[in-house]
């Protein structure tokens, strides 16, 4: 056991947890059963935990050493550049994918919101209006850092360390110590990693198990059209366009990428969190897909606050399942509604589980859809939140890869 890659131990992992899982759901309520998740439910919980033990400190350190040294090769505005002009790039395919999707393949179709009404009867989505929710997402960037950090505001933390990172630019030498100890500070994080790491076959197993377990079979059945459709186009966005993409401007195979960036996968998966992968993507990163440090630490922990492909792909599908229940057909200019309202709803969400469900109340009262419809969406979502974190997470990977090639050539 000991001689094994803990690559291979996790996929192992994996396994055994799917496994389980459906052997626990053939056996129904028993005390086995109970007996089984509960165990699991620590396991993957203490996973969970440590992961975000880390994930504080780490996202803030790797932020203000990623763009402090940023100045070193005088490459600055462009790699600022070339990785926001790649997250909104990847993001819009993804949406048009998703579009694509629904519009071809038209789950919903014959089917109507009634036949979910004891679903939707009492169901109170919780309602933000546009406006507001871009209020909110304004207010929630600038807070006082101790809080921030204190109660892990993801945002605000980047934000925080963004600023930071670019004082310590301007400040140059005269503050070369508490560069060094912001970066010592990150180095040490990543150690941590590798030691929880040990325990990642252990929970991911555990946190597989539980997911497969608790599934509803009856539900997933009425809506598996939807089902299908979302987890087919968001595999193509992740398996044949990212990919695509990476492969053309970098000339990386896609057979290389996976073996560098499948732990990260595999815990996204698992965790349905991008922020509670992160230490994983970081380090899959700069360790195995061998991106320079001060790149990753500048667009890993961006991205997966701000980068997420799977959620806007999601977000616009579901929009347009929705529609259809509801017997409404969307006009180009809905469409167009539902393209930036997706982007915005996928930007604003922290990468935490689900929370792209927030958001879709967002997108569906934009464009005056019905929002009770979420609860027909909501207990499907652990299981669709799983794919589409796994490329949100693939996204930050391959943009990481990409700005470093487009950026290396010319900073020598
Ligand atoms: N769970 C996703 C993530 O962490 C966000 C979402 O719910 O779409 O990346």
């Amino acid at each position: 056991m000991k001689s094994m890659s803990l690559n291979l131990r996790i996929m192992i992992g994996a396994a055994i947890g799917i496994g389980l899982g459906f052997w626990l759901l053939s056996i129904g309520e028993s005390d086995v059963q109970r007996g089984t998740l509960y165990g699991a439910k620590l396991v993957g919980n203490l996973f969970l935990d440590l992961l975000r033990l880390v994930l504080v400190p780490l996202i803030f350190a790797s932020i203000v050493t990623g763009v402090a040294n940023l100045r070193q090769h005088q490459q600055m505005h462009k790699v600022w550049v070339t990785t926001l002009a790649f997250f909104f790039g990847t993001m819009a395919i993804a949406i048009l994918i998703g579009f694509g999707a629904a519009n071809f393949f038209r789950p919903g179709e014959g089917m109507h919101l009634a036949m979910f009404a004891d679903a939707t009867r009492d169901f109170q989505a919780r309602q933000m209006p546009l406006p507001e929710y871009i209020a909110q997402f304004m207010r929630g960037l600038f807070q006082n850092p101790f809080k921030a950090l204190a109660q892990g505001e993801i945002l605000s933390v980047v934000i925080v360390a963004l600023f930071l990172g670019i004082a310590l630019v301007i400040g140059g030498e005269r503050y070369r110590n508490i560069r060094g100890l912001i970066q010592e500070l990150q180095e040490l994080c990543l150690m941590i990693v590798g030691w929880i790491m040990h325990l990642a076959p252990y929970g991911i197993a555990a946190l597989l198990l539980q997911l497969v377990a608790t599934q509803d079979a009856a539900l997933l059945m009425s809506v598996g059209h939807f089902i299908a459709v979302v987890i087919g186009s968001t595999l193509f966005h992740g398996i044949v366009v990212l990919p695509g993409i990476l492969w053309a401007i970098t000339g990386m195979s896609p057979w290389h990428f996976f073996k560098g960036a499948r732990e990260a996968l595999i815990t996204a998966f698992a965790t349905s969190s991008s922020a509670a992968t992160l230490p994983v993507t970081l380090r899959c990163t700069e360790q195995h897909l061998h991106v320079r440090k001060d790149i990753a630490s500048f667009v890993v922990p961006l991205g997966a606050t701000v980068n997420m492909d799977g959620t806007a792909l999601y977000e616009a599908a579901a929009a347009l399942f929705v529609a259809r229940l509801a017997g409404i057909e969307l006009d180009l200019m809905h469409q167009l509604v539902i393209f930036f309202v997706a982007m915005l709803g996928a930007i604003g969400a922290p990468g935490i589980p689900s929370v792209g469900m927030l958001s879709m109340v967002l997108v569906l009262e934009s464009v005056g859809l019905p929002t009770a419809a979420i609860a027909i969406l909501l207990p499907i979502d652990r299981i669709l939140d799983t794919v589409r974190t796994a490329v949100n997470v693939e996204g930050d990977m391959v943009a990481s890869v990409v700005v470093d090639k487009l950026t290396r050539d010319s900073s020598k």
